[in-house]
């Protein structure tokens, strides 16, 4: 089987950063994968987000196959078609005035660090009291290179590598009087998910959110906020901060920009940007003329297919339904999210391994994160009969196997019930 022959390989040769799950992938076709075998699963993670518009969409195929007859790479020493048009798109829809594109999301964060430290320190030279300390929210992911690492909460993603990137302070998460006890003028930035991914599907309070908002426009520090998860859709607006009528200076966005080829891309605000000069900071590969011009259909696609509109009726159905699986089903002790990125959490993480491999073998795709969380991010065309697909599958398996029914026990069960 080819599956055991590359799996013994990459045992051999690659460096032993995944557990992958034993599956082999050939191709997709809408909101389905398919492996070798020509088994069909249905994908409610999407590569983990990336996947917007499913598989094969022809938006995405036919941009790439003309695209790339012309051409691919250029650098940054040259002018292309796509970025200007592509960044037109995207502060538009942000209400940012400037762009710069990376490869990734962590690429997208470590410009928006930079940049922080740039503003600050052009705003010390004007005799302004600003320092360089960032801080970040617990729970937060942002990346895996040495400032957005820093910046994630995780220890093990952090301690191996020190010393990280010095000077971030983690904040509790939605505790207003702790953000301010750490801030003051030392802050050059705050980061905040807007709704927290790898951390476990955590949308931020108002409250904390304005509080941040408040705090770092008193003293002239910048409030960052990071959509590369939440971004360019997928909560049902364009960005997740604007479900709370809180504009930030930066956003970075990554993950469903591009239908799945790598590119991110830091937006800013016409101030901000004056801390940046030609030569201080860049990319070869980023930003390309491949990347952005299915970056444009992706984007014209989310419009012209009225995916937003879409994404909220589906993510609501979605949330619904899991909502009364909770109720039905104690082993669900929270159901989370906006438009199509959710979350149920269960109250022990045996049963969330136990419901994932579940789910597998019944071929539907979901993620664990955090322990005890069933993460959802499921390409935006998702359908209505995805979603009750996935459900039954849901019933059936807390069914079998967490078998204390809601209502005389609700919110007392101790989460023993593993098989
Ligand atoms: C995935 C993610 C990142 C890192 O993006 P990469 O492309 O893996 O570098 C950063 N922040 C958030 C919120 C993410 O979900």
């Amino acid at each position: 089987m080819k599956l055991d022959a590359i799996q013994a390989a990459e045992a051999k040769l690659l460096l032993q950063t995944y557990e992958r799950n034993p599956i082999l992938f050939v191709r997709g076709e809408g909101v389905h994968l398919i492996d070798e075998n020509g088994d069909r699963y249905l994908d409610l993670l999407s590569g983990i987000g990336v996947n917007a518009l499913g598989y094969g969409h022809p938006a995405i195929v036919e941009t790439i196959a003309e695209q790339s007859k012309k051409l691919i790479h250029t650098s940054n020493l040259f002018f292309h078609e796509g970025q200007a048009e592509l960044a037109l798109r995207l502060t538009e829809a942000s209400g940012m005035d400037r762009a710069f594109f990376s490869n990734s999301g962590t690429e997208a964060n470590e410009a928006a660090l930079k940049l922080a430290r740039a503003y600050a320190g052009m705003r010390r030279s004007e005799g302004k009291r600003l320092g360089t300390k960032f801080l970040a929210l617990e729970h937060s992911f942002h990346g895996r290179t040495m400032g957005a690492v820093a910046a994630t909460h995780k220890e093990k993603y952090r301690e191996p590598f020190a010393p990280v990137m010095p000077n971030v302070e983690f904040v509790r998460f939605n505790d207003v009087a702790d953000l301010k006890t750490k801030f003051s003028t030392d802050v050059c930035a705050i980061l905040i998910e807007v709704v927290q991914g790898e951390g476990g599907i955590n949308p931020v309070s108002q409250e904390f959110f304005e509080a941040a908002r408040k705090l770092t426009q008193s003293t002239g520090a910048l409030l960052i906020a990071d959509e590369i998860q939440a971004g360019l859709g997928r909560t049902g607006k364009w960005f997740a901060y604007q479900h709370y009528g809180i504009q930030p200076d930066i956003t970075t966005l990554a993950k469903p920009i591009a239908g799945g080829l790598p590119l991110g891309v830091m937006l800013c605000t016409e101030e901000v940007a004056q801390a940046i000069h030609p030569g201080m900071h860049g990319t070869t590969f980023g930003g390309g003329p491949l990347a952005c011009a299915v970056g444009i259909a992706v984007f014209d696609t989310i419009e012209k297919e009225r995916l937003l509109d879409h994404i909220n009726e589906i993510g609501s159905y979605f949330q619904q339904k899991l909502n009364e699986l909770k109720q039905k089903h104690n082993a669900i002790t929270a159901v989370r999210g906006l438009g199509l990125m959710l979350a149920a959490e269960l109250d022990s993480a045996e049963l969330a391994k136990t419901v994932l491999a579940e789910m597998q073998k019944r071929h539907i795709l979901i993620n664990r994160t955090s322990e005890t969380v069933l993460r959802f991010l499921p390409p935006f065309v998702l359908g209505k009969q995805h979603v009750d697909e996935a459900i039954a599958a849901l019933d059936e398996i807390f069914t079998e196997h967490s078998p204390a029914p809601a209502g005389e026990h609700a919110h007392t069960n101790g989460g023993t019930h593993i098989g």
